[in-house]
């Protein structure tokens, strides 16, 4: 039979998303979902829904949520984007920003899903290997047409200097997409770097801190003429109408998710405190998951003695990663579930 399929596509391995394991009992750590329940907005919101508007399209522009983001960050509306979550803005980026011969570049290892946007679009990838302890380490003279700077980085959980993010900035010839999806979690933010310079992009996500992974919705906010090109290659109605007017409900709403947050810091501290004493060594943390290496027999093996369990954490096949676990915070009963599950298996 003739192939039909483009051989780029044919050769790629496409993203592996974490396992979406259903039934009962199952303790689901491995795709840094937020247990807590969202702003009690959104279901004010949907209760007042009017099934009669979702005959019309949404506002290809998201104005009203993107008022809601300007206001929150102090910028203007003509700086702000938003996407089908902030996968796809990342996606944007690639399209928006890099030449045919132009390059993408990220840290090894952060978010595995950007050498696979990269391979899409036929464009090459330049991935940069952080120092043996995971720590910013960047070649001098380094060039690419965009690079992706996940901030706190995934999977290790750790936060970048900000003074090295924005030396990086200065001397870098292409677009730096600051990827903020957990800084809700963290010390600090780059975001004051996305009006400061022009090459900047800084994108959030509604995913983790917001606890609405199901609705789809990320942003990014940078310089106009960045976020023009994105407008003008974004499909038409690319945010529904249900996720327009929930995200906006929602951002408004900060104080629920910053009590989300500092609720989820507080088991992140009790999470690592029982990894430590279970011999794990912890990465320090600045996200809603844990990055740890365990003791024998290893991580693979305890990922799927977990597995069985019904226990699911992420592990992630590969030279820099096979020899740790990523674990998100869940609640306090998830953690303590799998730590009797860790004694158990450890023979402690
Ligand atoms: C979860 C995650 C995203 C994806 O966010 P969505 O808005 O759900 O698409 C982007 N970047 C990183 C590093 C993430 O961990």
């Amino acid at each position: 039979m003739k192939n039909l399929i483009r051989k780029s596509v044919e050769a790629m391995d496409g993203y592996v998303p974490g396992e979406q394991p259903k039934g009962e009992g199952v303790i689901k750590l491995n795709t840094n979902e937020n247990p807590w329940l969202c702003s009690p907005e959104v279901r004010d919101i949907l209760n007042e829904i009017d099934i009669a508007e979702l005959a019309k399209y949404p506002d290809p522009l998201c104005t009203e949520v993107r008022k809601v983001i300007a206001e929150k960050h102090e910028v203007g509306l003509a700086n702000t984007f938003a996407g089908n979550g902030s996968d796809e803005i990342l996606a944007l980026c690639i399209r928006a920003f890099c030449e045919r011969d132009g390059s993408v570049g990220y840290f090894d290892p952060s978010y595995s899903l950007y050498p696979v946007l990269a391979q899409i679009e036929e464009i090459e990838t330049k991935p940069v290997a952080l120092d043996e302890n995971f720590e910013w380490q960047m070649p001098k003279g380094y060039k690419a047409s965009v690079f992706f700077l996940t901030n706190p980085n995934a999977p290790t959980g750790m936060l970048f200097p900000k003074v090295k993010v924005e030396a990086f900035i200065k001397t870098f010839s292409g677009v730096v997409v600051i990827d903020e999806a957990y800084v809700d979690f963290a010390r600090e933010s780059c975001m004051e770097f996305a009006t400061k310079y022009d090459n900047v992009l800084v994108a959030r996500t509604l995913s983790k801190s917001y606890a609405l992974a199901g609705i789809r919705f990320g942003y990014c906010v940078g310089a106009k003429p960045l976020i023009d090109a994105l407008h003008k290659i974004k499909d038409s109605y690319n945010v529904s109408r249900l996720t327009q007017e929930l995200a906006r409900v929602a951002l408004i709403d900060e104080e629920t998710m910053e009590a989300i947050t500092a609720a989820v810091k507080g088991t992140r501290g009790l999470l690592t405190d029982e990894l430590k004493d279970l011999g794990f060594k912890v990465y320090p943390s600045e996200t809603n998951f844990v990055w740890a290496k365990p003791p024998k027999p290893g991580a693979k093996k305890i990922f799927e003695e977990l597995r069985g369990r019904n226990i699911f954490v992420r592990w992630f096949d590969g030279e820099r990663t096979k020899d740790c676990l990523r674990i998100t915070v869940g609640t306090n009963e998830q953690i303590m579930a799998l730590v009797e599950a860790l004694e158990e298996i450890l023979g402690k």
